[in-house]
């Protein structure tokens, strides 16, 4: 007898143990029974054949029938039911005394290890478009996670300008009605709302500034700088409040800072006030701000270095992130150059958003974070050197400054 007639003769036997073993309960049985005969029919045709790919159908079926849910565990692995009905397969020759009881089982061997690894391949398939999907999902409610905060940022920014006139318009108008030959307590009263209105306009306008940057709205104008003189005009609007802090504030006169080149010399400016502010921000009273840099092949770098509290290096990225502002919230005090006088934490996203919109790129680097020891975090920020503006409308305009050429 051949080793197929054989196996045909064991089939009712096989089917039967296997059903009852694997498939509790009558209504579970019967649905199964179906799946063994097509089981067994393939084992057949692949003895038959010698041909072990004929499993492959019925094997990925079964384990394309693993639910979401089994998916997500990591759970039903067909590798246990092919060991049982290996198995069962062996108990089964052994009962029915077949006599070529080795034969088939000679036959069936190389079946099963086929049939472990093509059910291995595809699970393994199954479960990499599953993580795929998940991390689709993933992304996808991360990116309505952040496109819902920009638009909350961006109306929330626009209701608060409304109410903000009104203040600002009230108070100018008791500033006018008050006595102006000495200094009375309603002035001093409305200096506090002055005071306090402004840093409310300050937040806004940053709030404004992170939305145009999230929307890709951001517009530059291009014009011829020098970075030097950004930077000491800067130091001379910080000079006040470097002396409050008893700080000292260095600045090299590094080389290429002379050069001209072409920028949107307000967002440069509000992109280095804000990386010094924050540098004598989180630098305890006493301490030193030092502002130096390179020049590159056709890029300048400036560093700003700091002697303050530090950054862990976790959280070097999350700095840059909209509201990424670390420590105890509640900690937090309010003035802007105070120590640790923490922001809603859109200073640095808005100053990536501007350094990049300029084709340069910025990054942090400090040992960690320590209030003690402080060891200090240093900002580097590398700028493209332009020796003309992109937008050609402006470099027309400002053509004799560049090489003298008619344009
Ligand atoms: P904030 O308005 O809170 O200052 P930023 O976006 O400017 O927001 O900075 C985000 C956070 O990065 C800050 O809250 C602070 O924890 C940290 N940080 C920024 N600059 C420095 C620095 N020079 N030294 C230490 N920590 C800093």
């Amino acid at each position: 007898m051949s080793v197929v007639d054989s196996l045909s003769q064991i089939r009712p036997v096989w089917i039967s143990r296997v059903s009852h073993q694997l498939a509790r309960g009558a209504v579970l049985r019967e649905s199964f029974l179906a799946q063994l005969n097509r089981f067994f029919d393939a084992v057949i045709q692949a003895v038959a054949s010698g041909d072990p790919s004929w499993m492959d159908p019925i094997l990925n079926e079964w384990v394309e029938a693993r639910t979401q849910t089994e998916l997500s565990l990591n759970e039903a692995s067909l590798y246990p039911i092919l060991s049982e009905i290996l198995q069962i397969t062996q108990e089964v020759l052994k009962e029915t005394n077949q006599a070529d009881g080795l034969e088939i089982w000679g036959a069936m061997l190389p079946i099963f290890s086929r049939a472990y690894e093509q059910s291995a391949r595809r699970e393994i398939e199954m479960r990499v478009v599953h993580v795929q999907r998940e991390l689709q999902l993933a992304q996808f409610s991360l990116e309505r996670l952040d496109r819902s905060k920009s638009d909350f940022i961006s109306i929330a920014a626009h209701e608060l300008k409304t109410p903000l006139t009104l203040i600002e318009g009230y108070a100018a108008m008791i500033r006018d009605m008050l006595p102006k030959e000495q200094e009375s307590m309603g002035q001093v009263l409305v200096k506090g709302i002055d005071n306090g209105t402004k840093r409310l306009r300050e937040i806004i306008d940053d709030m404004i500034d992170v939305s145009l940057i999230d929307n890709n709205l951001l517009t530059l104008t291009f014009q011829p700088l020098w970075l030097n003189r950004l930077l000491s005009t800067l130091r001379e609007e910080l000079k006040e409040i470097v002396a409050q802090r008893k700080q000292n504030l260095i600045m090299h006169n590094f080389e290429g800072c002379e050069e001209l080149t072409f920028g949107d010399s307000e967002r440069i400016y509000q992109a280095l006030r804000n990386l010094l502010t924050n540098a004598i921000k989180y630098t305890p009273d006493g301490g030193q701000v030092t502002v130096d840099g390179r020049k590159l092949p056709g890029f300048i770098e400036i560093i700003i270095e700091d002697t303050g509290i530090g950054i862990d290096p976790d959280d070097h990225a999350v700095i840059f992130e909209k509201f990424g502002r670390l420590g105890n919230v509640s900690l937090h005090s309010s003035g802007k150059t105070k120590f640790k006088g923490g922001g809603p934490g859109l200073g640095l996203p808005i100053t990536k958003g501007l350094i990049e919109a300029h084709g340069g790129t910025i990054w942090v680097e400090s040992d960690g974070y320590d209030e003690v020891k402080c060891p200090g975090t240093t900002f580097h920020v590398l700028l493209p050197m332009r020796k003309e503006p992109p937008d050609d409308k402006i470099a027309k305009l400002f053509s004799p400054l560049t090489d003298g050429k008619q344009r």
